[in-house]
């Protein structure tokens, strides 16, 4: 399926994906102790309270929580052993109609990453993508392997299957030709006088919040930055990758489906990607071949 966290379409005879890139590996959170503690906190607020209790994880349950540290969990990995990549999302053409880039004849797109915020000169993530023919996988590798030390548990997904959904949206207001974004600008209001309810460009009508292919990019951290590839060409952002679905003031993006149940779908992927940002990634449109770029907003 097209899915977020897994399972992938990978063949039994190919070699998974690894990070060899020097860093640190050994030390960080377990996984499983990561999945167990958003089991046992899911778990706990979700039940009714004892009597006389509160709600939440009882003191037992507090107390396992509290054992679960980050530690040298891994002491005989050395800073340059592979260590298996997360499987991060994996997008079928026939379930994403905007998917684009990659290889013609390619209709699966897999994103992988790697666990540590240990890459390149500025601690960044490292993200892989790899483009397949699904008929050519004829074998699917049973028992995927993952790391056992995580750096950022916000890494870790929580497996989900997608239900994609086309919306339109419209560029980054900073990025509206001058004219257009003074009427905009003017149409708004100055932003310290409206009210979280009242329509807004940026939040209720651009660029919609959480996990998406295509569209456009926000730029609300550190406002717009020229994303060229080396080959001169400007790239689009293929994928965002969200650490929330909505928050209070684009509550509007909301599938219609989810608005009952609308904690249980925020953060249905457990991801976490600059602190609780979006990470965008940015192909070229050209050649699928040229080395992708990331952006955090
Ligand atoms: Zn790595
Ligand atoms: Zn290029």
């Amino acid at each position: 399926d097209s899915s977020v966290g897994g399972p992938m379409l990978w063949p039994s005879d190919e070699p998974w994906p690894v990070c060899t890139h020097p860093h640190k590996r050994s030390s960080g959170e377990r996984i499983e102790d990561v999945r167990l503690k958003r089991r046992i906190r899911a778990e706990a607020w979700r039940r009714t309270p004892e009597p006389g209790a509160g709600p939440g994880p009882t003191d037992a349950e507090r107390e396992l929580l509290a054992s679960l540290k980050r530690g040298r969990h891994a002491p005989w990995l050395a800073n340059t052993d592979p260590i298996p990549l997360l499987a991060v999302a994996q997008l079928y053409r026939k379930d994403v109609p905007d998917l684009f880039g990659g290889p013609a004849d390619c209709d699966l797109l897999q994103v992988f990453w790697c666990p540590f915020d240990a890459h390149g000169t500025g601690h960044q993530l490292s993200l892989h993508l790899h483009w397949r023919r699904s008929a050519d996988v004829l074998e699917v590798l049973a028992d995927q392997p993952e790391p056992v030390v995580v750096g950022a548990p916000g890494y870790v997904p929580d497996p989900c299957v997608l239900h994609p959904e086309q919306v339109v949206e419209h560029q980054y207001m900073d990025l509206l030709p001058d004219r257009l974004r003074r009427r905009m600008e003017k149409w708004e209001g100055p932003e310290d006088e409206r009210e979280d309810e009242e329509v807004g460009y940026r939040s209720d009508l651009s660029i919609a919040p959480g996990w998406k292919v295509g569209g456009f990019a926000s730029w609300h951290v550190t406002d717009p930055v020229p994303m060229d590839c080396e080959c001169g060409q400007p790239m689009e952002p293929l994928l965002a990758v969200a650490s929330y679905e909505c928050d209070s003031s684009n509550g509007s993006w909301v599938p219609l489906e989810d608005q009952e149940t609308l904690e249980g779908a925020i953060g249905a992927t457990s991801v976490l990607v600059g602190r609780d940002g979006t990470l965008y990634v940015f192909v070229c449109p050209r050649d699928p071949g040229h080395p992708h770029r990331l952006s955090v907003q």
